[in-house]
């Protein structure tokens, strides 16, 4: 632990990365500290052994085998374009299915899709419009389903 709160800019100043006036700062900061002198001091070493490090050159075919991979990266991301695109779709198809299924309901089609005597029994016709057979029929099919008592 150091006891110096000016080695924390040491790195910054290093890197070019403080204004003017703080570089001015660290540099007469540098000037009575021996311990961020120092610092800088290896700072400046290791940028030095970086710079004159020589990097390993590239295998052959190196750049065959990233243009293979590109492609294969391009067949992907459309794969997985398409999948997403085909869930996006399902969920879609589902919602609608559920919102068609609680509010796709329409009472005047499905009692159209009814039997006339079935309208008349669920609904009998208060108008008296209704022809007398279909009130005789549902009273017939109202008896018959008490076993005949009234
Ligand atoms: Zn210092």
């Amino acid at each position: 632990m150091s006891a110096c709160h000016g080695l924390e800019k040491i790195a910054l100043y290093h890197d070019g990365r403080l204004s003017l006036s703080e570089q001015r700062d660290v540099e007469a900061h540098l000037l009575i500290c021996s311990e961020c002198a120092n610092e800088l001091e290896d700072l400046e070493l290791i940028s030095k052994e970086f710079k004159s490090a020589r990097l390993p050159g590239a295998s052959p075919g190196l750049v065959d085998r990233l243009h293979s991979r590109a492609a294969d990266l391009d067949q992907i991301l459309l794969t997985r374009f398409v999948a997403r695109l085909s869930a996006i779709a399902a969920a879609a198809l589902v919602a609608i299915g559920i919102c068609l299924s609680f509010f796709g309901r329409n009472p005047v089609s499905s009692r159209a899709a009814l039997a006339s005597w079935e309208q008349s029994a669920i609904a009998p016709d208060l108008n008296g419009s209704s022809s007398s057979t279909q009130g005789q029929f549902v009273e017939f099919v109202a008896q018959d389903l008490s076993g005949g008592r009234p």
